[in-house]
């Protein structure tokens, strides 16, 4: 079946989101207060309407309430953010996704019950600074305030070595929890303590941003 969304603020993220999940063929709702944004999205979003999501009468005369999951990317009016989060949550919706601004921000939507909130500028900066300390850095996921998965191209320090001499668990306290290897990038879960690690092979580890840093200084980063 398809699944439906909605997408409330329409700037460069939330925009971006509209028309992902419009072209991945879902049925996207787009709410926004400027007349040429909603004309920008009319012929992306299957509706687009010019609304101020702050006001719950409008909300649920848009019958926001039988929307599956609703994605809150109003940026500088936190106010506004935080006020659509709520009644939406009173509302009922099941899952709400909100962008936030700063740390307060986040702090506030948390505690009024936002299942997720994003913070796509601090978040993109993060995975951007890991890359490029590092060229072997390829992605960067964060789990929580502390800890990551992060996948790692082998290098000179790894490659060649078994898991079990290479002691990760033990040493620095973060898991290998799968390798990627070949062209076509065949994954491994859970790979054995007895599996030699490869050139080119691509390490997913999962740890403590402090493990993880450590591992990364000693055995990832060329001297
Ligand atoms: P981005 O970085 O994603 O471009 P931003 O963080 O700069 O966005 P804004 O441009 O302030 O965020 O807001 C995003 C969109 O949300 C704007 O198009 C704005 O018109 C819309 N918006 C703001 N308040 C409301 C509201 N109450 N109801 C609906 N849309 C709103």
């Amino acid at each position: 079946m398809k699944r439906e969304f909605a997408v409330i603020g329409l700037g460069r993220f939330g925009g971006s989101v509209c028309r992902e999940l419009s072209s991945e063929g879902m049925d996207v709702l787009a709410i926004d207060t400027i007349e040429s944004k909603i004309n920008e999205y009319r012929h992306i979003a299957s509706h687009a309407v010019i609304a101020d999501a702050t006001d719950e009468k409008v909300l649920k005369e848009l019958g926001i309430r039988n929307i599956d999951h609703v994605i809150v990317a109003i940026g500088e009016d936190i106010q506004a953010s935080i006020l659509t989060t709520l009644m939406l949550k009173e509302l009922g919706i099941k899952k709400i996704t909100v962008k936030a601004q700063n740390d307060y921000h986040e702090k506030v939507l948390n505690k009024i019950g936002a299942d997720q909130v994003i913070h796509p500028e601090r978040d993109m900066g993060r995975k951007i600074a890991h890359s490029i300390i590092s060229n072997n850095i390829l992605d960067h996921l964060e789990l929580s305030d502390d800890h990551s998965i992060v996948e790692i191209k082998a290098g000179t320090k790894l490659v060649g070595k078994s898991l079990t001499e290479l002691d990760i668990r033990a040493r620095f306290g973060c898991n290998v929890v799968a390798i990627k290897s070949g062209e076509a990038n065949e994954i491994n879960v859970s790979p054995l303590a007895t599996e030699v690690i490869e050139d080119e092979d691509v390490l997913v580890i999962i740890g403590a941003d402090k493990d993880i840093s450590r591992f990364e200084k000693q055995l990832v980063i060329d001297d």
